[in-house]
């Protein structure tokens, strides 16, 4: 069992981790939040506004110092240049502006597509931004979360539910993914977008049974530039994938995700996904899911069909040049 998982038991949720719903409402949260006359977590007034609320509420939480550092891995210097650079209220503020002309952008691209604006989920790609930001979101009306690397996402998971209990929070897990990761995914991941292999949909399979809750959601994630290096599952080998997945106990096909291929076309590479998304629902109904578009392109992937947007820089800025 890893420390994330050993991390969970100790917080006093169940053996899943953190994949149960917490049934909370963010309403209520940030309706608690504002009778408090505070925004967040809050006890920044007596501060001076130095400390951001992610150092506060991890001492809270019965952390040393500056918090997570200790029990993360490694993941000290992301965290503080990220904490560094925010403040709670300027950090709230900035995330509230970006989260603003997000949203616009999707109103305007779904008006524009004809489509309904809650046809689209915003999922918020938090990779390398620090649990706080996440709280912040949460507070802004978010509840969708994507990360790319178990070892990151576990843990901000948890903290995350520390930071903001009442939150309703999914997690969705859409980085390449090795089979030796399944058992410590499925404990934050309620979503898998990035299944591109048999091989790995069984040992998701396999890890959701052994830990005994219900079928987790599983998108597969088709490769439109058959490139094996960029990860996605070839399109002739999409169907039997679909199969192996509809067939192994504790996993939910919801349908198929992607990344435009570099320097190709967005749009193109969109509409190709949406005839594997069409084929893919002759065979499987439910399987109604088609994430695609990031923060560069998600006007294309609207207009050709998308079910589902991944945000990470317009919304919480940019990752720098060694992030993935
Ligand atoms: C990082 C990432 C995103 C978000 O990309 P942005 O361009 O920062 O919006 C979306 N999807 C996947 C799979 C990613 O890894």
């Amino acid at each position: 069992m890893s420390d994330h998982g050993e991390a969970a038991a100790r917080a006093g949720r169940p053996g899943a981790g953190v994949r149960q719903e917490t049934g909370g409402r963010v309403s209520d949260h940030g309706e608690a939040a504002a009778r408090a006359g505070r925004p967040g977590a809050g006890v920044r007034q007596d501060t001076g506004g130095r400390v951001s609320d992610h150092g506060e509420a991890a001492a809270r939480a019965g952390r040393p110092g500056a918090g997570v550092p200790q029990d993360t891995g490694g993941r000290v210097s992301d965290h503080g240049e990220a904490a560094a650079r925010v403040g709670g209220e300027d950090r709230k503020a900035e995330l509230a502006e970006a989260l603003a002309a997000v949203e616009a952008r999707i109103e305007r691209a779904c008006a524009a597509a004809g489509r309904r604006r809650d046809e689209v989920r915003l999922l918020a790609v938090t990779k390398t931004f620090p649990a706080s930001d996440v709280a912040l979101l949460t507070d802004l009306g978010l509840t969708d979360f994507a990360e790319n690397r178990d070892q990151e996402a576990g843990p901000k998971a948890e903290e995350v539910a520390e930071l903001r209990p009442e939150a309703r929070v999914r997690w969705h897990m859409v980085g390449r993914l090795q089979r030796n990761k399944a058992r410590s995914v499925v404990r934050w991941a309620h979503e898998v977008q990035s299944v591109d292999s048999i091989r790995l949909a069984d040992a998701l399979a396999k890890a959701v049974r052994a830990q005994g809750t219900p079928p987790l959601a599983v998108l597969i994630q088709a490769s439109l530039d058959a490139d094996p290096a960029r990860g996605g599952c070839p399109l002739s080998e999409l169907d039997a994938l679909a199969g192996y997945i509809a067939g192994a106990g504790g996993l939910d096909l919801r349908g198929v995700m992607a990344v435009a291929p570099l320097g190709a076309d967005p749009a193109e590479a969109f509409a190709r996904l949406a005839e594997v998304a069409v084929r893919l629902r002759r065979d499987h109904p439910g399987a109604t899911e088609v994430s695609a578009g990031m923060s560069g392109d998600l006007e294309q992937a609207i207009a050709r069909g998308a079910t589902c947007v991944r945000v990470g820089t317009a919304l919480l800025g940019g990752r720098g040049l060694a992030s993935p």
